[in-house]
């Protein structure tokens, strides 16, 4: 079991914050974009990977 560092809820099961405005959640869900952001960037780099040459 896990406490919220900025509100001190009891975190779900998935490591969100049950208080949906905290910035915990805010955290977590600009980590997510950036990750889904960065795979889709891999993708597109293997269609060109000598552009710097
Ligand atoms: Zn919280």
């Amino acid at each position: 079991m896990e406490f919220c560092e900025y509100c001190g809820n009891l975190l779900n099961d998935d490591g969100r914050c049950p208080w949906d405005e905290c910035p915990r959640n805010a955290i977590i869900d600009a980590i997510a974009e950036a990750k889904k952001a960065d795979e889709q960037k891999d993708k597109t780099a293997e269609n060109k990977t000598n552009n710097n040459g």
